[in-house]
Formats: structure tokens, C-alpha cells, sequence
């Protein structure tokens, strides 16, 4: 088969700005992308999972000033330890772009080049509170106290001509895609969420700034730079050729998913496909939001002591444990709340006593009672509700599922109770061990999207001449 009989699924998550590190909300978004590029793939699709770096804007531009560099030398450096981290974590996108490399900036010239001949755009006026933190613009009552509540400081007061999109034109035409799902809002709060502002009308933006730092100028006006949150966009379709190579472009778009977390979810349901028609592209297909964490029921912050790095995480319980971990605590879609005393729950009660025991019992009886030697034979357990919990991003449920059976399981030996009954009936010892075993496969091949390299160690160690008895998967901790 060559790549353009198989289905294809492009999935992107959203690209992280460099003057922060990796954390939880970045990884989580991640993840949950490197999860389904795995099911996909295992699925035989022609998969494309891309991330990267939004590297450009005044708030890059302040960063890098306080650090003493240059705005790329200083994206470099930041967009490497982002690579770094999905690395440790085994997140495996298949393209990593950043918008200040050329294939980004050429795409972005002929992007906003077809916006302005579509018409859409014109020149105006613009007065409002400017926040360099969340690079937007502020409505007065999104502030408290004059300032804004995400990043805690007073918005600059912008008053500049710019050029305008008119996104009051698309309220009808968006609310018929969003309602009959041909674009996809997923969960579903979040689509009747997306239906309410929209029906409460759509306002003009403006897509360009007169003294943005460190950002693209518009191709026809030099005085304005393209404002950040359209580039970064735009990323979506310049990494897979919309400048360059309109044939791969054409085979991936419109996106299978786009993964995002809840707080940026007006910018990709709502701009980002009107921008999208306005240029004659399709819109995604669709948009999942997930949550947020609060951490032992607070705010991240280093003053509680309750900073969570996934990095660290993944180094100190293995990268599995905190996939398993953040996929499993809380539904995906949901908010909820992580800390470490929770992962360490979870690793020693599900993992080092669930899985892993039953993989070490297994396969230690297997060892000692039949000399490693055991039958192939199907599963006894249907897990197919696992995989299709997957598919369907709800990988706490497909998580459940699984260990469900891991519990059926190690009950089944209780009950059996083979080292006794081993001398009197060893074929019926027999049965139940080659069941466990094929259990065991079957659950590492629906759990390797998950957890990859657990279900790679259970796979090598079940397909040898011989089974011998396994290491702990998860030694405890402590
Ligand atoms: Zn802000």
C-alpha cells in the first residue's frame, strides 16, 4: 500500500511559546496527541503528529531581553529543551515546526496575502487594554482591579490603526458546522460553549499590530506586524506544505484533531476556521479542549511547594508511569486534581501491585512450573472496549477497562490457586497460565499507545523461547 491508499490522520497540539518551559499543561496536551498518533498508527492510518514552538511576539522579545540573548538565540535554545522533554516523556511527534523557520514564514506572507485579496480584511481603529502575557487584547470586564487575572499585571493601553478581519460575518456559516458536527467540537460542554458566544454575535479582530516586537510584517504594509496569534495558527497548515508543496497539503488537511487546553479554545473554534473559509480551506475536523489540574486542590505555585515538572516526574517513576498517571487520574476533557502523593498512589497500588505483579507471578509460575514453555491461545478477556475508549479520548475509561481485567486476573489465581494444585493437576494449570499469558499480551498490545514501553518489555519478554521470570515492571517506591 502506498501512503495515499491509507486513511490518513493529522493530528497537531498547540505549538508552546518559548520563554516558558515544558509543564504539565503543555505535556498533558502533548500526550494526549502522542496517544492517539500511536493508536492511529497501530491502525495501519498514514499518521502526521505535529508540535513546536511559537517563537515570536514582545512577550518572547521581553524574555529574551532579561536573559541577555538575542530573540532566536534564545528560541533555540528554548525550543530544544521542548524536544528534549517530549524525548523523556516518549512523546514521538513526526514534525516539530517553528514559526521562525522559513517553510512557517513563507506559508504565513501567502496566507495573509490571500486573506487581504479575499476581501476580508480593511483598516481601522483599534482602543483596548493589551495584555503582553496572553498576547491579546482584554475586554474591560475580563480585568479585576485594572489587571489581568492570568498574569497578574496591568494591560498596556493600545490605541493604533490596524487592519481588521471581519469574523462578524462568520457567525452563521460556523454555527451550522459546529451544530451538525461537520467541524467538531469535542467534549461537548465545550461545543455548547462555542454555540452561546457565537450566538451572541461575533466582533471584527484585528490581525495586524503597529509595535509588535520581535514579529512578521504584514506583506503589503511594513508599519504593521502580523499579530502573533494568527502566525501561530497559521502553523497548522505551513508545516504540511501550504507554501511549498500543495500536494502533501492537500492529502492532510483539514486536520483530524486539533488537541488544546480549555483556555485558548475562542482562538481555534472560532477564528481559526473563519480564517480558514475566508482563504477557501476547509476547517478542521475537529477541536479537543481538555481541562485544567489544580495540584493537592491549589494552584501551581513554588511558594506551596506544589510545582509539578513532568520532566522530573518521568525521570523518577519512569516516563510510562506518568503517562499512565495523568491519563488515568483524570478524565480527559475534565478538570481535576494531580500531585505527586497521588502519582505515587496510583504507581505502587495499580502498577507495581497490578500490572507488574501479575506480570512477575505470571510469568514466574510459568517458569517454574512448565519450564517457560506455554502455549499460544487467544485471550480470554475482550478488550476491545479499551482500544475503542482510546479512539475515542477517553483514556481514563479504556484505562479502567484494562485494569479490570488485571484484577479478574490476579482474583483467577487466588481462586485457582496453582502452586497447590500444580502436582495434582498441572493441565489445568496449564490452561489457566497460557489464558493469563494471552491475557497479558493482549493487554500490552491495547495499552501500548499508553504506555509504550511497558507493553514493548511485556511483548519482548512473552515472545521469547522461552518465559523466565520477569524483573518488576515497577519496582515500589517509597
Ligand atoms: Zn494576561
Amino acid at each position: 500500500m502506498t501512503d495515499s491508499d491509507r486513511k490518513k490522520f493529522y493530528i497537531t497540539t498547540p505549538i508552546y511559546y518559548v520563554n516558558d518551559k515544558p509543564h504539565i499543561g503543555s505535556a498533558y496536551s502533548t500526550l494526549a496527541a502522542d496517544v492517539l498518533a500511536r493508536l492511529h498508527r497501530s491502525l495501519g492510518e498514514d499518521v502526521l503528529f505535529l508540535t513546536g514552538t511559537a517563537e515570536h511576539g514582545s512577550k518572547i522579545a521581553e524574555s529574551a531581553e532579561r536573559a541577555g540573548k538575542k530573540p532566536q538565540e534564545f528560541a533555540d535554545e528554548n525550543a530544544a529543551k521542548f524536544s528534549l522533554a517530549w524525548d523523556i516523556l516518549g512523546i514521538a511527534p513526526d514534525d516539530f515546526i517553528r514559526t521562525t523557520e522559513e517553510r512557517h514564514l513563507k506559508a504565513v506572507n501567502l496566507f495573509f496575502t490571500k486573506l487581504k485579496d479575499s476581501g476580508k480584511l480593511y483598516e481601522g481603529e483599534y482602543e483596548g487594554w493589551y495584555c503582553v502575557g496572553c498576547e491579546s487584547f482584554k475586554k474591560e470586564s475580563e480585568l479585576v482591579n485594572g489587571l489581568c487575572p492570568l498574569h497578574n499585571r496591568k494591560p498596556e493601553l493600545v490605541k493604533e490603526k490596524n487592519w481588521f478581519f471581519k469574523l462578524s460575518e462568520y457567525g452563521p456559516v460556523l454555527l451550522e458546522k459546529i451544530k451538525n458536527d461537520e467541524f467538531r467540537i469535542l467534549p461537548h460542554a465545550r461545543k455548547n460553549e462555542m454555540i452561546s458566544f457565537i450566538e451572541q454575535g461575533l466582533e471584527d479582530i484585528a490581525v495586524s499590530r503597529r509595535t509588535a516586537k520581535f514579529a512578521m510584517p504584514l506583506p503589503w504594509d511594513k508599519e504593521q506586524t502580523i499579530y502573533v496569534w494568527l502566525d501561530e495558527l497559521f502553523n497548522y497548515c505551513s508545516a504540511i506544505g501550504y507554501e511549498s508543496d500543495r500536494e502533501k497539503f492537500d492529502h492532510y488537511w483539514p486536520a483530524d484533531f486539533h488537541i488544546i487546553g480549555k483556555d485558548i479554545i475562542k482562538f481555534h473554534c472560532i477564528i481559526w476556521p473563519a480564517l480558514l473559509l475566508a482563504i477557501g480551506e476547509q476547517p478542521p475536523k475537529a477541536v479537543f479542549a481538555h481541562g485544567f489540574f489544580t495540584f493537592g486542590g491549589q494552584k501551581m505555585s513554588k511558594t506551596l511547594g506544589n510545582v509539578i515538572d513532568p520532566v522530573e516526574l518521568a525521570q523518577k517513576y519512569t516516563p510510562d508511569a506518568v503517562r499512565y498517571f495523568l491519563l488515568r487520574e483524570v478524565p480527559f476533557g475534565h478538570d481535576g486534581d494531580i500531585s505527586e502523593d497521588k502519582l505515587k498512589v496510583r504507581y505502587n497500588g495499580d502498577l507495581a501491585n497490578g500490572l507488574g505483579n501479575l506480570f512477575s507471578r505470571v510469568t514466574n509460575m510459568v517458569e517454574k512450573f512448565f519450564d517457560g514453555d506455554i502455549e499460544t491461545v487467544k485471550s480470554p478477556k475482550d478488550l476491545t472496549e479499551v482500544t475503542e475508549a482510546f479512539y475515542n479520548l477517553d483514556f481514563s475509561h479504556g484505562l479502567e477497562v484494562a485494569w479490570q481485567a488485571v484484577a479478574w486476573a490476579d482474583a483467577l489465581i487466588d481462586k485457582a490457586k496453582p502452586w497447590e494444585l500444580v502436582k495434582a493437576e498441572p493441565d489445568k494449570v496449564r490452561e489457566l497460565l497460557r489464558n493469563l499469558v494471552a491475557l497479558l499480551a493482549d493487554l500490552a498490545l491495547k495499552l501500548s499507545p499508553i504506555m509504550p514501553d511497558t507493553a514493548n518489555k511485556i511483548r519482548q519478554h512473552l515472545e521469547a523461547e522461552k518465559i523466565v521470570k520477569s524483573e518488576p515492571l515497577f519496582p515500589k517506591v517509597n
